[in-house]
């Protein structure tokens, strides 16, 4: 078969979006705190601008993001794709403000948030937003239950969780039954499939109600079959519960599930072509 593009029909093109977003300053490399740029908010859970990231290795800077412009649609799934190495996580823990951009601008629900203090930063990510990780990264020594109670303690405080308990424990015990665990909830994490580690990472990212669902390769280290689960849990997140999701992949089948497509190439997005499901004509 070609690769025509005959079925793919553009939802969005954000190359225009970010034009239109020009910073004043674009060249400025010092984020300003204050509010350069004004998104649309009302469309654009997260918006991103201009981002630049280098790390150090040994005396020399290797620069992986060279200015990418990303934009997240509320309430939908946007998949970052893209070789190995080329930067999605990178992209990604800026977004989840685990890291900062040496240059641009990150936007969320209206408010800048990568020149955040730490402490107002840490609030933000506990709060607004869930991240799950191609490893999983439960805590080894604690039952399901406690690894999704985690992030609730840790937002509350002791005294305020302990206050709360119950109406916080039901809550995670609601979200463990909608991942499917419900009979595993006293479970060590060695004694969990994959699926049901990534089952339980995906509740304890949502205990705090985040608006958005940030996944590194959530189903990377997953054979396809529990991974087509994982894929249809997040799906049903998303449908039922209006959960946005950006999502990291490398798998194109996977990607093509998405609403939106971003693909990081060179340290840059490349093309921005958005593959609604709903425009892809018949059966492929
Ligand atoms: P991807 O997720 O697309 O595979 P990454 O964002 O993890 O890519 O990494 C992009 C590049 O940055 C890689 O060359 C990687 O080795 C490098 N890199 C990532 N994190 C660090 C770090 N903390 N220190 C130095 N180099 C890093
Ligand atoms: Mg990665």
């Amino acid at each position: 078969m070609s690769n025509s593009t005959t079925t793919i029909k553009p939802h969005f093109d954000l190359a225009k979006r970010a034009a239109s977003y020009r910073v004043v300053h674009p060249e400025d490399p010092a984020p300003a705190p204050t509010l350069r740029v004004h998104p649309d908010s009302a469309r654009d859970l997260i918006f991103a601008c201009g981002l630049t990231k280098s790390y150090r290795r040994h005396k020399t800077s290797v620069p992986v993001l060279k200015g990418v412009d990303f934009a997240a649609e509320r309430g939908k799934i946007t998949a970052i794709i893209g070789q190995s190495g080329s930067g999605k996580s990178t992209l990604l823990h800026l977004l989840g403000t685990l890291d900062r951009p040496d240059s641009g601008e990150i936007h969320f629900a209206g408010q800048r948030i990568d020149s955040l203090p730490v402490r107002q930063r840490d609030r933000f990510r506990n709060e607004q937003l869930g991240m799950i990780f191609q490893f999983y990264h439960l805590l080894p020594e604690l039952t399901v239950l406690e690894n999704v109670l985690a992030p609730a303690m840790i937002s509350k405080g002791v005294f305020s969780y302990w206050r709360n308990s119950r109406p916080i424990q039901a809550s995670a015990k609601k979200w463990i039954d909608l991942v499917g665990l419900g009979h595993r909830m006293n479970h060590r994490p060695c004694e969990l499939s994959g699926g049901e580690m990534q089952r339980t990472a995906i509740a304890r990212a949502l205990i705090n109600d985040p608006s958005i669902l940030l996944a590194d390769e959530p189903t990377g280290n997953l054979d396809q079959e529990t991974g087509a689960s994982i894929l249809r849990l997040l799906q049903s997140l998303n449908r039922d519960h209006g959960l946005t999701i950006v999502m990291v992949t490398h798998d194109e089948s996977v990607a093509q599930s998405c609403d939106s497509i971003v693909r990081l190439t060179g340290g840059k997005v490349e093309r921005l072509p958005t593959l609604g499901i709903a425009a892809n004509s018949g059966t492929n």
